[in-house]
């Protein structure tokens, strides 16, 4: 018999579950804040849309921290590879860039929205927009919508309202509350994939700021990591820094600051460094000092001067050791509107294995509302859509029993 399954929020998660939930003959309906699907999803393809990345395997899966081991289930049955025929299916090649990052040949979101959307009407998929959830009410599910508040008693609901980042896109976190009443845990959303502020002088912001570091190294728990950073108007952003957010975060918390350490001479040991510093005239001004015993100019060298005032006087070893790890001193995470995604969420504990809510039976959760965070690679879309089709089965599997 075919049940009346509501999927609240119409992002990569809710989608993904419609798809999988009318191509098993229910009759779904996806009911959407915004005025348009997939707002996020879109931005995310401003820039080239990473929709999954092409690591082996088991390098992939571990990627997602302490949830790894809860999401594995849902990466198994819908893995990187599964992504790209996916995309194939949708119309949209994909190509292996030379990160390992996997993006769509065209370089963005909105043909593959396009022809998913056309295909869920095509499988009898009902798309309502300016539906917004605004809570529980009389057992059922209360929607604001164009013709007035609406409450609904479908069979199973699911819930794929995303994090907290970029809330002008949709996901505002308006039902944190909501779940919390009902007596379920949900746990800090918070900036992952983050900038953070750094306490520039007005000087250094002025000249520096929209500029690139290029080619260093940046360590800290997460490990150590080679690329770029920005140098931002409040601080550092871009992938090199994301990467660390998750450790600065945790840092910045347990020990009230965090610096992130930086190597500007790639390649070079400290002691070639010392050895390439001591050659120079010490007559010779800083600059070209610099310049010619550790090849640093520009940014990177207004970097030394910046962070450690008086490096002019360092010994050639004391400059060599702060090249090859100078700390920026990181204040505080950017505001989670601006992040690229959100840590926190819905608690595993909340869920049982067909991502139902314990709490309330019928009612399923997936894409970035739940607990786990994961840099950027490809990996946020593909957890996303595996969860929505690990959500879409759990349905399944409880309307077969219910
Ligand atoms: C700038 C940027 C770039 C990104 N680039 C990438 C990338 O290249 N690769 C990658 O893997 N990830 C990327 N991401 C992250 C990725 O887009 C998200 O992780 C993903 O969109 C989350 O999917 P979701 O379906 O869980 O939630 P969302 O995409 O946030 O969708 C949730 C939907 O629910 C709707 N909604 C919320 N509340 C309600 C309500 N009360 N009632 C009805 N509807 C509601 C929202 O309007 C929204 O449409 C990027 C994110 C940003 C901000």
């Amino acid at each position: 018999m075919t049940k009346q399954i509501a999927i609240i929020g119409g992002g990569p998660a809710g989608l993904m579950a419609a798809e999988v939930l009318s191509a098993a003959g229910h009759t779904v309906t996806v009911y959407e804040a915004m005025p348009t699907f997939g707002r996020k999803f879109l931005l995310a393809g401003k820039s080239g849309l990473n929709i999954t990345h092409s690591e082996e395997f088991e390098r992939f899966a571990v990627r997602f921290g302490a949830a790894s081991a809860r999401l594995r289930p849902a990466l198994d049955a819908f893995t990187p590879e599964d992504v790209r025929r996916w995309a194939e299916g949708l119309g949209t090649e994909t190509f292996v860039g030379t990160s390992g990052r996997v993006f769509p040949v065209v370089m963005k979101a909105s043909p593959l929205l396009r022809s998913w959307l056309r295909r869920l009407e095509a499988q009898d998929v009902t798309l309502r927009t300016r539906h917004r959830w605004i809570g529980f009410a009389e057992g059922g599910y209360r929607f604001e919508t164009p013709e007035g508040v609406l409450t609904l008693h479908p069979d199973a609901a699911l819930l794929a309202l995303g994090g907290a980042s970029w809330p002008r896109l949709g996901s505002d976190a308006a039902w944190v509350p909501w779940l919390r009443e009902m007596g379920i845990t949900v746990n800090e959303l918070q900036p992952a994939n983050c900038g953070f502020d750094v306490d520039w002088s007005d000087p250094f912001r002025q000249r520096f700021e929209g500029l690139p570091v290029k080619s260093v190294s940046t360590t800290s728990a997460a490990g150590t990591l080679q690329g770029e950073f920005v140098i931002s108007k409040h601080g550092i952003e871009g992938s090199l820094v994301y990467a660390h957010a998750a450790a600065l975060r945790g840092r910045l918390k347990h020990e009230g600051h965090a610096d992130l350490p930086i190597d500007l001479a790639l390649g070079r040991s400290v002691e070639r460094l010392e050895r390439d510093l001591a050659r120079q005239d010490a007559k010779a001004s800083f600059s070209n000092r610099l310049r010619k015993g550790a090849g640093l100019e520009g940014v990177k060298a207004a970097l030394v001067r910046e962070l450690v005032p008086h490096a002019n006087q360092a010994s050639p070893k004391e400059l060599a050791i702060l090249i090859k790890a100078l700390p920026i001193p990181v204040l505080r995470p950017r505001p989670i509107a601006e992040a690229i995604s959100s840590a926190g969420g819905l608690d595993w504990n909340e869920l049982d294995a067909n991502y139902m809510m314990k709490a309330v039976p019928g009612l399923f959760a997936a894409g970035e509302m739940l607990d786990w965070e994961a840099p950027t690679g490809g990996y946020l879309l593909t957890a996303c859509f595996s969860t929505g089709r690990a959500a879409a089965k759990g349905i399944e599997n409880w309307l077969r029993v219910k």
